[in-house]
């Protein structure tokens, strides 16, 4: 996807604040943070978002969920954290690459808005 932001990110031709990357996956904080810590778990692999799935992604899926409670651990996030795919427009997606948000640091509430 040429015009893909997260793409630029990932191949490096975009700045962020990686906080780790693999040949799956990478990180970055989030350039907005909605919380003290807010980091962006990527795919490497365009994908829009969940919807855009396939079978063979549920490992990736696992990996980066096993990424997000690492990077939580990293951060001190003992009190607890929120892990979040906005999926869809109406869900609040923007950036049309799918990512996990990792949010921690404050308190949340539920229902989300
Ligand atoms: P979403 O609304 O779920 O698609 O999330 C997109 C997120 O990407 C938002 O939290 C934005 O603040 C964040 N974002 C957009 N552009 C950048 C960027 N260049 N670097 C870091 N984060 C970004």
């Amino acid at each position: 996807m040429n015009d893909c932001i997260f793409c630029k990110i990932s191949k490096g031709e975009l700045p962020a604040k990686l906080v780790y990357e693999d040949p799956e996956l990478f990180a970055f904080e989030d350039i907005a943070p909605q919380a003290p810590t807010h980091i962006l778990i990527c795919s490497r692999k365009h994908m829009v978002n969940l919807a855009d799935s396939k079978e063979e992604d549920g490992a990736l899926f696992g990996r980066a969920l096993l990424l997000a409670s690492r990077l939580a651990a990293k951060r001190k996030l003992t009190s607890g954290y929120r892990v979040v795919v906005n999926n869809g427009r109406g869900a609040g997606q923007t950036v049309f690459h799918l990512h996990f948000h990792l949010l921690g640091g404050r308190d949340f509430r539920w229902p989300p808005g």
